[in-house]
């Protein structure tokens, strides 16, 4: 998931804001520099600034484009209400039309394999803007299977998708999803296609359990698998090796 890194900022407002389940914010934000944004993959992300207290300098966090408008300059993120621990969950918690971010990017997405067999979609509530943008990329018929660990079955989502697409969902319950181990014991008692590419993100300790598994006990290549931590249970503005 690695890419050049473009480093300049473009301002952006924000026009609309929706839950579209109880813990999850999508907020659409317009700019003038989006215009010309190269977005063309699923996955793609940007790095969002959110305003600085006076004398602060500005925080930055990854954020996933979940839908691009280039016509219209716009974009939509969604964002996982976490609480008020981190800068980017506070400000999505207390967004209103009108505020101003500052957005670096896009970096690299999901090169969808047209020759896999099967499509493997693995992650936390932070890696379903992705997995809904790549279920909607991917053409008709091909064999998609996700496997997601939410909260509880609120904040489950319908997926648009022209794939022969199988979700199944775990709840972390009072948890925050991606730290229970109920994702890895999913993925070791799960009927996997062969040779699938795969896409797996979310918290760092989990995305590391399920990628060894994947590795060593179904043999799945390491280059048909791309994989990233999004974050990392106790540490702020956690940065993975390849994100
Ligand atoms: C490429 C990429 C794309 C991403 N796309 C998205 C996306 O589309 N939507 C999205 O919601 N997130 C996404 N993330 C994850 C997001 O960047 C992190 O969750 C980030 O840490 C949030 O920043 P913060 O300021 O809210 O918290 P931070 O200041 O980074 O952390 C503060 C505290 O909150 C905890 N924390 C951070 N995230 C969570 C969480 N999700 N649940 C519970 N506790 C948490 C940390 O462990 C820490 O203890 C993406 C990450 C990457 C690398």
């Amino acid at each position: 998931m690695n890419s050049r890194k473009n480093r300049t900022l473009h301002q952006a407002t924000v026009t609309h804001i929706e839950d579209i389940t109880p813990r999850m914010r999508r907020i659409r934000v317009i700019g003038g520099g989006l215009h010309a944004l190269p977005v063309a993959m699923p996955g793609q992300w940007m790095k969002i600034f959110f305003p600085a207290q006076p004398g602060e300098k500005p925080q930055g966090r990854a954020y996933t484009i979940r839908r691009f408008d280039s016509g219209a300059g716009a974009m939509e993120v969604d964002f996982v209400l976490h609480g008020d621990t981190g800068p980017a969950s506070r400000w999505a918690g207390m967004a209103r039309p009108g505020d101003i971010v500052q957005l670096a990017g896009p970096r690299a997405g999901y090169r969808i394999d047209p020759l896999a067999s099967a499509q493997l979609l693995i992650g936390d509530a932070t890696a379903l803007p992705a997995i809904a943008a790549i279920v909607e990329a991917l053409p008709e018929g091909v064999a998609a299977h996700v496997f997601a660990e939410v909260a509880d079955q609120a904040e489950e989502q319908h997926f648009a998708s022209r794939a022969n697409l199988t979700v199944h969902w775990v709840h972390s319950d009072t948890e925050a999803p991606g730290t229970t181990g109920k994702l890895e014991l999913a993925m070791q008692h799960a009927t996997l296609p062969s040779s699938p590419q795969v896409w797996l993100a979310g918290e760092s300790f989990m995305v590391r359990a399920i990628l060894t598994h994947l590795l060593f006990d179904r043999g799945i290549l390491h280059t048909s698998i791309d994989s990233a931590g999004y974050w990392k249970f106790g540490a702020a503005d956690h940065r993975d090796a390849d994100a």
